[in-house]
């Protein structure tokens, strides 16, 4: 029997600021994190959409730290 030895490199992940889970690649924004898919979600949603206002109030607490 041999200790299965388990390596933990494990990245801190950055939390996602719209879909709250743990990502590897997205943009950074000041301090806070977008992932690629909620940017490509937020790209793709149009402003009619159901899901365009909370995408939009997430991103605001961003840019309120921005500007203040
Ligand atoms: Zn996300």
């Amino acid at each position: 029997m041999h200790a299965e030895e388990r390596e933990q490199h494990e990245p801190v992940r950055p939390i996602c600021i719209v879909c709250q889970q743990p990502k590897e690649s997205g943009i950074r924004i000041v301090t806070e994190f977008l992932c690629e898919s909620c940017e490509a979600e937020l790209v793709r949603t149009d402003v009619q959409d159901e899901k365009y206002p909370f995408y939009i109030r997430q991103l605001k607490r961003i840019w309120y730290q921005q500007n203040a």
